[in-house]
């Protein structure tokens, strides 16, 4: 089977048109017309020779391979604080999410790494359907390219928050990081992973990043939800089998393995995991870390009832983290009313939220 052309590097489109019996210089072409215009199709790169566009569009037909592997829009909500999420269709008839989260000066885009999840944290609506496979090298790079393209802008930041377990997925994500930073001119600061957790697998993200990316030197943010042990597995199933204690250490490991300040992610949930003495626990926990917290509000879906805390206890929690002098910040939720959650708008669509 023959690799799609959208993630491979300037080299080896060169060495692809070579083998196609093409001086290499058209490798440098379609290097062009895949990350700086973002085409699509084959046939619009008129500058190819007419022949040979034709004889790889009738090859990719019998061989029913996509050429270039773009993703397919099938849907767009934009919210009116300008969010933007798109739903994607892949070669297989499968459908994720991405979305793009404007600011003054900046353009997050929240990719996926997966088509679902088999993690099955509580709160996640794309946990409900469990997993249909991993994305592919050009299934995430797509997701950027697809931003870019419906909001007209280039997008400066990248966070794996999407749907999925980037870490189930780690060479995908650390190849498609190569791809944002090496073809689309990223810096590997702008791009977050986060994850909440598989183990085994940070030590070897460590070492593997070092080799792909020469260094790790992208964000890790890993969703920790509770302060103790009993907590964090009833709302993360998996969290049975990754002690917290194990998880921080693994942790402190990839801080001083790569020099980088790891970030946790809280999701605060009323009467759950918001109280004053859990932001203590919390704060208890990472004494003597080097990290930054990341509380997000809920964001309902329909599956569950948990609900979303007031902006007092939010703030409340905030406030107890930063008296134990944790770095802390709120996560402003956006574009609220388009199916914000991770997950929801491919439900919803689908009729099953
Ligand atoms: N699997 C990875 C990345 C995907 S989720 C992880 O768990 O980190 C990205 C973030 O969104 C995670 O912190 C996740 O816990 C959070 N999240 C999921 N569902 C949410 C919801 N309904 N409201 C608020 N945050 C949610």
């Amino acid at each position: 089977m023959s690799r799609p052309l959208l993630g491979q590097s300037l080299g080896e489109l060169e060495a692809w048109a070579v083998a196609e019996g093409q001086p290499s210089f058209r490798g440098r072409q379609i290097h062009e017309w895949l990350y700086r215009r973002g085409v699509h199709d084959l046939s619009a790169i008129t500058v190819l020779p007419r022949a040979w566009r034709e004889g790889l569009r009738e090859r990719q037909a019998q061989q029913g391979q996509p050429l270039i592997g773009r993703l397919v829009e099938q849907h767009r909500r934009v919210a009116a604080d300008g969010t933007t999420k798109l739903l994607l269709g892949t070669s297989d008839g499968l459908q994720l999410e991405t979305v793009g989260i404007p600011t003054e000066d900046r353009l997050t885009v929240c990719v996926s790494s997966q088509v679902g999840c088999p993690m099955a944290c509580r709160f996640c609506a794309t946990g409900k359907d469990g997993l249909a496979r991993s994305l592919a090298l050009h299934e995430i790079v797509d997701q950027v390219l697809s931003v870019r393209e419906a909001m007209d802008r280039r997008p400066t930041h990248v966070v794996f928050m999407g749907m999925g377990e980037p870490l189930l997925n780690s060479e995908a994500v650390l190849q498609a990081i190569a791809v944002l930073c090496r073809d689309l001119g990223m810096a590997q600061r702008q791009i977050t992973v986060s994850t909440v957790g598989v183990p085994g697998t940070l030590p070897s993200l460590a070492e593997r990043a070092h080799q792909v990316l020469g260094r790790a030197q992208f964000t890790l943010a890993v969703s920790l939800h509770a302060p103790d042990q009993p907590l964090r597995e009833e709302l993360i199933p998996t969290a049975r089998a990754y002690p917290l204690d194990h998880l921080l250490e693994d942790c402190r490991r990839y801080a001083t393995d790569t020099s980088r300040r790891v970030s946790f992610e809280y999701i605060l949930l009323a009467g759950v995991n918001d109280a004053p003495q859990q932001a203590r626990a919390l704060a208890q926990l990472l004494r003597g870390f080097q990290s930054h917290v990341n509380l997000i509000p809920y964001n309902p879906i329909t599956e569950e009832r948990f609900e979303r805390p007031s902006h007092q206890s939010v703030d409340r929690f905030r406030q107890t983290l930063l008296d134990q002098h944790i770095a802390v910040s709120v996560r402003a939720s956006r574009g609220l009313d388009q199916d914000a959650a991770c997950g929801q708008l491919r439900r919803s669509l689908a009729g099953k939220a």
